[in-house]
């Protein structure tokens, strides 16, 4: 059977048509431009699903469902989106509203949890029941599936592993609380630690890599390169990230972590020394099993398969 998977994000819609073997048909990615509100995005994507079917040579008659991801709060059992402040969206009836225009089954669900679902589903995740999926990118996604469901919490709040706090007098988070996980280990949490670094030592190599920009792989391309500066501040981001690997692991204890995000590109470099330092705490303290952590498989198509494996 085929599925339409939709992640909506802030810049970009991507959706595609998935089977039931992850094998994915036909997709496409446009800008979102929620500036010209719900009602023109949500008619776009139904009419893009006739043109995926075209593409993909079925008929809209062979779609058996439609699951959508959203970058915000939604009641995946209502199919509400309760509050998405990147799309402006507040108590938006999308599912209701999809099946009205399209008469097909739809369910929405959180962007980080549609990642999780569509790794376990299909990519690094497969061969796990029990997995907390987890993005570094501008804050810390996360999604959590336990025997082989996700596990979203009361009203679908839950899973949010990034607000997790790691320090009471820490900086000032998104969220309104102090010394989140994400405010060290997030993506943009490294780049501003990278460009501290750059800001004390700005004859090193790292100063020069980053003279025409700093991102998250600044400080991987420097460190590749011999300098020191760059593998130090690797060295701290790789403790950051795994102290609350560590945190999350005395609660769920699953059976492995799937890291994406544009910094997962860097692949071994930080998933190994990440489950090094885990599995030594684990080690240290006799909690085995012990964990594996690798990167996400997915990529950018996370998100929209995982929505589509909503209505599988
Ligand atoms: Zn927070």
């Amino acid at each position: 059977m085929n599925y339409v998977g939709v992640d909506i994000g802030g810049k970009n819609i991507k959706m595609g048509i998935v089977d039931d073997f992850g094998r994915v048909l036909s997709s496409m990615s446009y800008k979102t431009e929620q500036e010209r509100g719900y009602d023109a995005v949500l008619l776009e994507i139904i009419s893009n699903i006739g043109v995926l079917c075209e593409q993909a040579g079925i008929y809209t008659d062979d779609i058996s469902g439609i699951g959508i991801g959203v970058p915000g709060i939604c009641n995946s059992r209502a199919g509400l989106v309760m509050s998405c402040s990147t799309l402006n969206w507040k108590g938006v009836e999308l599912a209701g509203d999809v099946t009205n225009l399209t008469g097909k089954p739809c369910k929405v669900c959180n962007d980080a949890n549609c990642a999780a679902l569509g790794e376990q589903r299909f990519g690094s995740g497969r061969n796990y029941k029990n997995l907390v999926y987890i993005t570094l990118g501008t804050g810390i996604g996360s999604g959590i599936i336990l025997d082989g469901k996700l596990f979203e919490g009361l009203g679908c709040a839950g899973a949010e592993a990034g607000h997790m706090g790691i320090s009471v007098d820490g900086e000032k988070c998104a969220c309104g609380n102090r010394g989140c996980w994400e405010t060290f280990a997030s993506a943009k949490a490294f780049v501003r630690q990278t460009r501290e670094a750059v800001r004390k030592n700005p004859d090193g190599i790292l100063a020069e890599v980053c003279k025409d920009g700093i991102s998250g792989k600044s400080a991987f391309i420097a460190a590749r390169k011999g300098d020191k500066v760059a593998a130090s501040l690797i060295e701290r981001y790789i403790d950051y990230v795994t102290y609350g690997l560590i945190g999350l692991t005395n609660i769920l204890h699953p059976q492995a972590f799937i890291i994406g995000g544009g910094i997962a590109n860097e692949g071994a470099a930080l998933t190994l020394p990440v489950k090094k330092k885990l599995n030594e705490y684990i080690d240290n303290n006799g909690f085995y099993p012990y964990v594996d952590v690798v990167s996400a498989k997915l990529g950018e198509s996370a998100e929209f398969m995982g929505a589509a494996a909503l209505v599988m």
